[in-house]
């Protein structure tokens, strides 16, 4: 393995054959991605924008409440104008079944109102695909919008490739040894980013999701029956 620095630590750039069976033992155990992200709100978006709002109901909450919260939002507003139109606190009412709706819909509210100011009255933020590092860059000074958020819209909603790391990534990660010591979530992700390969990002994403919620829990993880063999924990 060649070496690369993630924070304070040298770690090792694996292969890309690594990610590949990665991603085949986890499919083979855990199904297809594509109906695992069913369960997800960002399924059922149709615009990066879309993604980035959708991505704002997910956040400390489960994908069900999120869910629920996202179709709710989508059946209230047919646009970004309607939404700009309620009062914050109407807002979060809908969205309520997601938790934090208050902080949700005053994030929501600003967010759209940067984009108007920003991308124009289209709302759209197809244009950011072509400059992947200002895509970035305008996603991240978004008021209250953290690098996961972005790194999502990134992924999911421009198709440009990032790598999400949530609280169970982060887990997995650690307990694979992809990182040895403490090392921040936006770093892990950073590192995680250039070291899978782009076509295994959305895929590997949302199975080592799946297997944080089924298998690597935080508490009382289930080695035993956890598809991953080669887990430093097996032996
Ligand atoms: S073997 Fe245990 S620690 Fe390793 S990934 Fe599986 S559940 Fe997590």
């Amino acid at each position: 393995m060649n070496e690369r620095t993630v924070g304070k630590q040298t770690v090792g750039q694996r292969p890309s054959e690594y990610y590949r069976q990665l991603t085949e033992v986890l499919r083979a155990a855990l199904g297809d991605p594509d109906d695992l992200h069913r369960s997800s709100p960002l399924f059922y978006t149709e615009t990066a924008l879309e993604v980035l709002l959708a991505t704002i109901l997910t956040q400390a909450t489960s994908d069900k409440n999120a869910l629920q919260a996202w179709l709710a939002f989508k059946k209230a507003y047919t646009g970004p104008e309607q939404v700009l139109q309620t009062s914050e606190i109407v807002l979060s009412s809908i969205i309520s079944s997601g938790g934090l709706g208050r902080q949700k819909s005053k994030t929501i509210r600003a967010v759209l109102g940067e984009v108007q100011a920003k991308l124009g009255e289209e709302y759209s933020l197809a244009s950011l695909k072509d400059d992947p590092q200002w895509a970035w860059t305008f996603l991240n000074q978004l008021p209250g919008i953290g690098p996961k958020t972005a790194a999502c819209t990134m992924l999911f909603g421009l198709g440009l490739p990032y790598f999400p790391v949530d609280v169970h990534i982060h887990r997995i990660a650690k307990r694979l040894k992809w990182v040895s010591g403490p090392v921040e979530p936006a770093v892990l992700q950073q590192y995680l980013s250039h070291q899978i390969p782009a076509e295994f990002q959305q895929d590997l994403h949302i199975l080592l999701l799946n297997l944080g919620r089924r298998y690597c829990r935080p508490q009382h993880p289930d080695c035993t029956l956890c598809p991953l063999k080669q887990c430093p924990r097996q032996f």
